[in-house]
This record gives C-alpha cells, sequence and structure tokens, in this order.
C-alpha cells in the first residue's frame, strides 16, 4: 500500500456527516471490522445533522421514534414521537458512550472527492473554518450527508414580499430568541413542519394561521404508547427495544401497505379521525380532503391530535387559498381577502441535494450522480469503494440507514478477507427502464427530479420504498452479485 504524504490523514474509512446516517456506519464497521481506521468529517460544529440543524418551536420526529433511533441504542425517554432536542442527545449521547464522537472533526466541510485508481484510495478536501484547508486519504467513503442543502431552505419567489413590513423567517433558519409571544402569525405550507410548527406557535402567540395551497392527509397517533412502556417494564432494555421496533416498523409499513391497496378506506378513516376532533361543522372537506391519495404524498403524523386541537381551542386556523402577494402588513390572498401578520413563517420546503453537495471524481472524470444507476439503494454505478446512505421516504430513515451501514461494514470484510483493494458495482450493458429512486409526489422530489441517481427495474437496481422486502433481501445477500473486484497492485503490474 502506498503512503500518505506528510500533510494528509490516511485513514480505512471517511465517512462524511455526524448524523443519524455517519454515526450509524461508524458503529456498524466497527461492529464487523475491529480495528478499521476511520474519520468522521462534519461541517456543523455539533453532532446531530437534521437534529441540530433544526431548531424552530415544536420541531420533533414525525415517525416513530422507536423505528428512527440504532437498532442496538435503546431509546429510553417515554415519548415515542420525540422533540428535537431528545434527539440530539440521543445522538449524542450514544457518540459518546461507543466512542465514536472520538473520531469526529468538526467544522470539516467536505468539497471534493477523488478517487484514484493506481492507488485504489480516495482524497478527501476538506474546508476548515476561516477557510483553511485539509486532506484525508480513505480507501472507503461513506455518505452521510443526508438529502438536503444544509445553506438554503426553498422559498418560492413571493411577489411583494419585500414590501412586507414584519419578519419572515424559515424554519431551516430559525433565529433563536425570536420573540412571538402575542404577535400575529402566518405559517405558508401543510407539510410535517407546519404541522410540528402550528401548535407549538400557538402556544404563545396571539394567533396562528395556517395558510396552505392545498390539504395534506394527517393521522394523529398517541404520543405515549402504553404497551411500550409496559414491555419495557417486564423486559430486559435490549429486548423490549427489539420487540417495540419491530412492531413499530410492522405498523407503519401497514398502514402505508393500507393506503396504497385501500386508499378509499384510508381516507374514510382519516376523515373520521378529523371530523371527531374537530369542532362541529367545521369545514373538513376543504382544509383536511386532500385531491391525492394517501402516501402519494407524505402522510403527516400529529401527536393526539394537537392540531386539531389547536383550531378547536381558536389557537389557531387554516385558510385554504392562493399568495396573491405580500403586502406591509401581511398576505393578499387570491379570493381577496388578506391575512395580518406580524411574522410569517415560509414552512415552504427543502431543496433536494445529492452526496452532500461534495464533488466526486474517479480518476480526473466528475461523476454526476443523476446520471448513474443506484445499486442496491447505496452505491453508484460504476463508482468503486463509494457508499451513500438514503433512508425511506415512507418509513423511519434509520431502518434503511442501518442495513445500508451493515451492507457496507460486511462488504469490508469480505475484500479484506480476500485482499480487494476496490470493488463497484457493474451493469451488465444491457438497457434498463428507469425510475426515480424516490417516487414521493413531494414537493421538494417534483421540483428536482434529476438531484437523485436513478433507480433501475431490476435486482440488484431497484431502490424500493419496502423495508421487508428489502429486510428479506438483505438477508439473503450476496456481496458478489454484479459487482467487480480487483486489487490496485495487479493494475499497477498490468500497466507497468
Ligand atoms: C424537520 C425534519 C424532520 C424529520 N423527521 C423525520 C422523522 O421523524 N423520521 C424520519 O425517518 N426522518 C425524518 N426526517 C428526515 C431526516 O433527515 C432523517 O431522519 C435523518 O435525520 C437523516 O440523517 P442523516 O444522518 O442521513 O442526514 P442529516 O441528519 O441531514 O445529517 C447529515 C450530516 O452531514 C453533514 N454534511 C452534509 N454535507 C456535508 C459536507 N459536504 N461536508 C461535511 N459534512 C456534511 C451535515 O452537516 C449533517 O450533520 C426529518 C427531516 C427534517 C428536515
Amino acid at each position: 500500500m502506498s503512503v500518505a504524504p506528510p500533510d494528509m490523514e490516511d485513514v480505512d474509512v471517511v465517512i462524511i456527516g455526524a448524523g443519524f446516517s455517519g454515526l450509524g456506519a461508524a458503529y456498524r464497521i466497527i461492529e464487523r471490522n475491529p480495528g478499521t481506521r476511520y474519520v468522521i468529517l462534519e461541517r456543523r460544529a455539533q453532532i446531530g445533522g437534521t437534529w441540530d440543524l433544526f431548531r424552530y418551536p415544536g420541531v420533533r420526529s414525525d415517525s416513530s421514534i422507536f423505528t428512527l433511533c440504532f437498532p442496538w441504542e435503546p431509546w429510553t425517554r417515554k415519548e415515542g414521537v420525540a422533540d428535537g432536542v431528545h434527539i440530539r442527545e440521543y445522538l449524542c449521547a450514544t457518540a459518546h458512550k461507543h466512542g465514536i464522537d472520538r473520531h469526529i472533526r468538526f467544522n470539516s466541510y467536505v468539497r471534493s472527492a477523488d478517487w484514484d485508481s493506481s492507488t485504489d484510495t480516495w482524497t478527501v478536501t476538506v474546508e476548515q473554518e476561516g477557510g483553511a484547508g485539509a486532506l484525508y486519504r480513505g480507501r472507503f467513503v461513506f455518505f452521510g450527508s443526508g438529502y438536503y442543502n444544509y445553506d438554503e431552505g426553498y422559498t418560492p419567489g413571493f411577489p411583494g414580499i419585500k414590501e412586507f413590513g414584519g419578519t419572515v423567517v424559515h424554519p431551516q433558519h430559525w433565529p433563536q430568541g425570536l420573540d412571538y409571544a402575542a404577535k400575529k402569525m402566518v405559517v405558508i405550507g401543510s407539510g410535517a413542519t407546519a404541522m410540528s410548527l402550528i401548535p407549538s406557535l400557538a402556544e404563545k402567540a396571539s394567533k396562528v394561521t395556517m395558510l396552505q395551497r392545498s390539504p395534506t392527509y394527517l393521522f394523529s397517533a398517541s404520543r405515549y404508547s402504553p404497551s411500550a412502556d409496559l414491555l419495557r417494564t417486564v423486559l430486559p432494555g435490549k429486548v423490549a427495544h427489539q420487540i417495540i421496533r419491530l412492531r413499530n416498523a410492522l405498523l407503519e409499513g401497514m398502514i402505508w401497505f393500507l393506503a396504497r391497496k385501500t386508499p378509499g378506506f384510508i381516507r374514510w378513516v382519516i376523515r373520521r379521525i378529523a371530523i371527531s376532533k374537530l369542532p362541529v361543522g367545521y369545514d373538513v372537506d376543504t382544509h383536511f380532503k386532500p385531491r391525492y391519495n394517501p402516501w402519494d404524498q407524505r402522510l403527516c403524523l400529529i401527536p393526539d391530535a394537537d392540531l386539531y386541537v389547536a383550531i378547536s381551542d381558536g389557537r389557531a386556523e387554516v385558510v385554504t387559498d392562493r399568495i396573491d402577494h405580500f403586502d406591509s402588513t401581511g398576505i393578499v390572498l387570491k379570493s381577496g381577502g388578506h391575512l395580518d401578520a406580524d411574522i410569517i413563517v415560509t414552512a415552504t420546503g427543502l431543496q433536494l441535494q445529492a452526496l452532500g453537495g461534495v464533488t466526486v471524481s474517479v480518476d480526473g472524470g466528475e461523476i454526476k450522480p443523476q446520471h448513474r444507476f443506484v445499486y442496491k439503494a447505496h452505491m453508484l454505478e460504476g463508482v468503486p469503494n463509494l457508499f451513500w446512505c438514503v433512508g425511506y421516504t415512507n418509513a423511519s430513515w434509520t431502518l434503511r440507514a442501518d442495513m445500508t451501514a451493515r451492507a457496507t461494514a460486511k462488504l469490508l470484510a469480505y475484500m479484506e478477507s480476500h485482499g480487494y483493494t476496490h470493488a463497484y458495482p457493474h451493469l451488465d450493458g444491457k438497457p434498463m427502464p428507469e425510475k426515480p429512486s424516490w417516487d414521493i409526489q413531494a414537493g421538494y422530489v417534483l421540483r428536482s427530479p434529476h438531484a437523485l441517481p436513478k433507480s433501475g427495474t431490476k435486482r440488484p437496481w431497484n431502490v424500493r420504498q419496502n423495508y421487508f422486502a428489502d429486510a428479506i433481501d438483505y438477508r439473503f445477500d450476496r456481496v458478489e452479485e454484479a459487482m467487480v473486484f480487483g486489487r490496485a497492485d495487479e493494475k499497477a503490474a498490468l500497466t507497468g
């Protein structure tokens, strides 16, 4: 193996990102390959990723925390829908407990990753705080960099927004200490962020109006699970955790399956819940009856029907209309109405971004992920020793992130035992129909259809949003399937 230049830190695996994906990868890689040298490069100053970035009031999980947390580190708090601050604490404590935090280099923004097939190594270029640079060399690179642009959320070009005399806030960049007590607030949007923000804002604001173009399906579930509590009382922590996790994955999977197979029934259930929780005579069909089927777009969780409670108490209201323009005191609606506001929150979404915005090249040729098929949902066609962790759109992220981490650890072990220094997935050259990797009609996916790599339609190139089918495939997975292995010294001998 060639020696890295003195100004480079040399490791086996460079992991990018200290959120769920990066921390989970570190744990699984070491579990299966003790002694592997790795570093985690994190552009932020703290652990947590999404759960460190998003600080708006009410930020919380919108899937079960028992499936979002790691399978190897039980969630011990009472609630099954967790607040952002508690998820961040869990991630920090877990990284510390398993010694992962010692491997993190904070304020290290990865700008490029370049593969050199003469040495079978990646050179990773990092920009540090203050503009200084650093280089890392690794045999493998693992992207736990999430799926959206950290620098900017999505805000449509609202006409007249500059005329507005109050404050405009995007939830991705919530100003700490923003005083909204007794203020009139308008939240634009009807996605998961709006749903978690509004009940929380409504506790202090004088009035919160949710302005939506069209409704979203909302599913109410209890924040606390007495049966999970009971299981944790009578069983050892780790056993209870596995049972609760499996049960919740099954439940979430079943709701998704029923929504796809019997949309009429699920629509009916959701509507009945809304009618029972909202005031008598409330116009459920205008504000809470979407035109699409459940799970064409994400189904939003409202714990203990908190949004409906805030509406019933008169602390929040929903307006379904279109924005004509902003004026100095609020928003003029297409219908002619006006919404007065002191603060307007643009809960208008994320911007999808592949590979943390890192420029990736192989022997000097830039790789555009959107032009490549994705292999087993975590490697790119023709790109050696690179892994990318992307979770499910219809179930907790970590359900797939953990499978990706284990598959990575397994491939590393296989290569080590065979003395291989590179592995890349290879298409057999036959044309294959393509489809989007994320087949959900969410705004942020529709706005950037080419941000993610392509999915094929058959194994191992078919990206599915089906945890149980993937878990079975993973169980019988063959590392060699459609994979080319080799050694750098063999190549050198051939060319030398
Ligand atoms: C508000 C909100 C709520 C959500 N709720 C849920 C939920 O309830 N359930 C669920 O399953 N999913 C949810 N998600 C999706 C969520 O992002 C995932 O659950 C999960 O946190 C993703 O983990 P990750 O580690 O892959 O990515 P992230 O949490 O996004 O972490 C990526 C990390 O990589 C770092 N990074 C990125 N690019 C670079 C670079 N170039 N150089 C160095 N570091 C880099 C980032 O700074 C960050 O720390 C939610 C998302 C949002 C925005």
